[in-house]
């Protein structure tokens, strides 16, 4: 189990930090100036070190660390580490969050809704599905799981169907951490869904940040690629919103594999390695106390 925990919250990084290179990039782009990308190496619009991570990263530890605060009812926590976030002023903050985080004013929800409506109602982005996969980590119990997963989502993007493919995504997660195989993990849970095309065809929609196109594109990945290194590198060369949709990917490929099984190449790269490892071993340790 410590080792599947650990697993998602690398995988979660070395997409974002190999991702992070090609975010905005168009395919084409990408081969002309990198041919293939298959190393952390930063750069990129954000001029990263190699193996900096960007804000699916921080703000996924920052879920992590709220929920490890306040275990039982974790939501003001979670958003007291999205402002400490927020202040030490993240150089890529999405367009709904940064919005979110900027007029918060004691509601999360309200905050949300209110942003919603400025963006005329398309607020489906894909930002807190980014940073869920926490929750999926820490709670064993499921209700309890689904219950986070949503309000979690609605903190900052008021929008019900983002929410449940949050709950779809961490569904499947508890799969695997219980021992099933990411494939049949992910039939299970998107089957009767509109992603289920994804096991015939490659999506057609573009590799962006609405939560619905990203969704696509991990299930794509995750369902015709067997290694890890391939579901990292094909999201990185696809350009678009790569960091995020590499880190989605890659969390629940993560845990499927496990930490000890990811390339050491990758794992070594991580800048904040310390960080998540500590952060692992806590959550680890909170899901075993609470289901016992
Ligand atoms: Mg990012």
């Amino acid at each position: 189990m410590l080792d599947k925990i650990m697993g998602g919250l690398f995988g979660v990084a070395i997409g974002d930090a190999l991702g992070g290179t090609t975010e905005f990039m168009t395919e084409s782009e990408i081969s002309a100036k990198y041919g293939r990308l298959t190393e952390i190496s930063g750069g990129g619009c954000w001029s990263l070190e190699p193996g900096e991570i960007t804000d699916d990263t921080a703000m996924t530890i920052a879920v992590a660390r709220g929920i490890l605060e306040k275990p039982l009812e974790p939501i003001t926590k979670i958003g007291e580490e999205f402002l400490a976030w927020y202040g030490t002023n993240p150089k890529d903050v999405g367009i709904t969050i940064r919005s979110v985080l900027s007029q918060y004013q004691g509601d999360w929800e309200e905050a949300a809704k209110l942003v919603c409506e400025q963006m005329d109602g398309k607020c489906a982005g894909n930002g807190s599905l980014m940073r869920t996969l926490p929750i999926a980590l820490a709670y064993a119990d499921n209700e309890k799981m689904l219950d986070i997963t949503f309000r979690q989502s609605m903190m900052t993007h008021y929008d019900e169907q983002t929410a449940q493919i949050c709950q779809i995504y961490n569904k499947i997660a508890s799969r695997l951490l219980n021992h099933e195989q990411l494939y049949q993990a992910i039939e299970k849970e998107i089957q009767g869904t509109q992603f289920s095309s994804v096991f015939h065809n490659k999506p057609i929609v573009p590799a962006d940040g609405y939560v619905v196109n990203t969704f696509y594109w991990v299930l794509y990945y995750l369902v015709h690629f067997k290694e890890f290194s391939d579901v990292a590198i094909e999201a990185a060369n696809k350009g678009g919103d790569s960091d995020t949709i590499a880190a989605i990917a890659c969390g629940l490929k993560g845990i499927e594999v496990g930490y000890n099984a990811l390339p050491e190449h990758f794992k070594t790269k991580i800048l904040v390695k310390e960080e998540l490892m500590e952060l692992g071993n806590r959550l680890y340790k909170l899901r075993v106390s609470m289901s016992s």
